[in-house]
């Protein structure tokens, strides 16, 4: 199988320009490496009705190809389901039946960074599981061997950053992200992964659950975000930020191309002509500041 690259959008709505960068970036590394590029739909979680036609129509307008048909997540559980009960086997999981509300008023473990899972359910005697399994359904989290994890990154270097017993499948039934990604880009022979580097500390926590599932990590590049003029991630309520909004106020979608594109230091006309200059290592390191419309 050829290696391929990837645009994986969470059809929650339309895609702005932010988003629209980043595709045009993942499409960037990819075809310049000559590299397959797919498209994935993450629908296990904030779908909203409609939002992937859209979203499909607009990287078709702004000159996006891919390859095959894209793939959507729901449609992927018996994939997601060996993962898990491989992970069961080998005895890397265990069950969680704490709620938002006491990791948060749970006591962190010692040198444990901000915001990891205390580890409360790690070690339940068979009583008390079998109480707590009286209460509610039960997550499934990693039993995590590590603390931190060291991923490569194209335009981040060694990036160092904290893993945890993170959730594999929540107490909902719906398989966490973090799971979902890894087998995903496995199975579809995704072995470069670039999206937005808002995703680069979930990466480390990403790469250790791939080694465990002997899936060697694929090359990463996290690129900068599209940002407002206050330096927040650029969203809805930022005016005319997706093709149709833009289109309405007399901005054509060639024109939006061409802006991204000068926002990434290439030249616009099509995409192919920004590809044949495409060079990831003069790439802008910084968040670009949408201008408006
Ligand atoms: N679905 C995620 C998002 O739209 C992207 C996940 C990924 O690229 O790994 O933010």
């Amino acid at each position: 199988m050829t290696p391929a690259g990837r645009f994986a959008p969470s059809p929650s709505g339309e895609l702005h320009v932010g988003n629209l960068r980043t595709a045009i970036l993942a499409w960037l590394f990819a075809r310049s490496t000559g590299r397959r590029f797919l498209l994935r739909v993450e629908d296990l979680d904030r779908a909203r009705s409609g939002a992937e036609v859209l979203q499909l129509r607009d990287l078709a307008a702004i000159g996006l190809t891919w390859d095959g048909e894209p793939v959507r997540q729901t449609a992927r559980g018996p994939l997601y389901d060996a993962a898990i009960g491989r992970l069961l086997a080998a005895g890397l999981t265990y069950e969680c039946f704490c709620t938002r509300r006491e990791i948060q008023e749970a006591p962190s473990a010692p040198h444990a960074p901000q915001g990891a899972y205390p580890g409360t359910c790690r070690n339940l005697d068979p009583a008390e599981l079998e109480f707590k399994r009286s209460i509610r359904p039960a997550a499934i989290r990693l039993k995590a061997g590590i603390r931190e994890y060291t991923v490569t990154d194209v335009l981040h270097g060694t990036y160092k950053g904290s893993v945890d017993d993170f959730v594999l499948r929540r107490n909902d039934g719906v398989v966490a992200y973090n799971l979902a990604v890894v087998v995903d880009d496995a199975a579809q022979g995704i072995d470069q992964v670039v999206r937005g580097d808002d995703l680069l500390s979930s990466t480390p926590r990403q790469a250790y659950l791939a080694s465990l599932l002997d899936i060697p990590a694929p090359e990463y590049a996290h690129v900068p975000l599209v940002v407002n003029h206050d330096g927040a991630r650029l969203a809805k309520r930022d005016g005319a930020v997706t093709l149709g909004a833009l289109a309405a106020a007399g901005v054509t979608v060639a024109a939006v191309r061409d802006r991204l594109l000068a926002s990434l230091g290439l030249p616009g006309g099509s995409l192919e002509r920004a590809l044949a200059e495409f060079r990831p290592g003069a790439l802008p390191r910084e968040p670009w500041v949408w201008p408006g419309s």
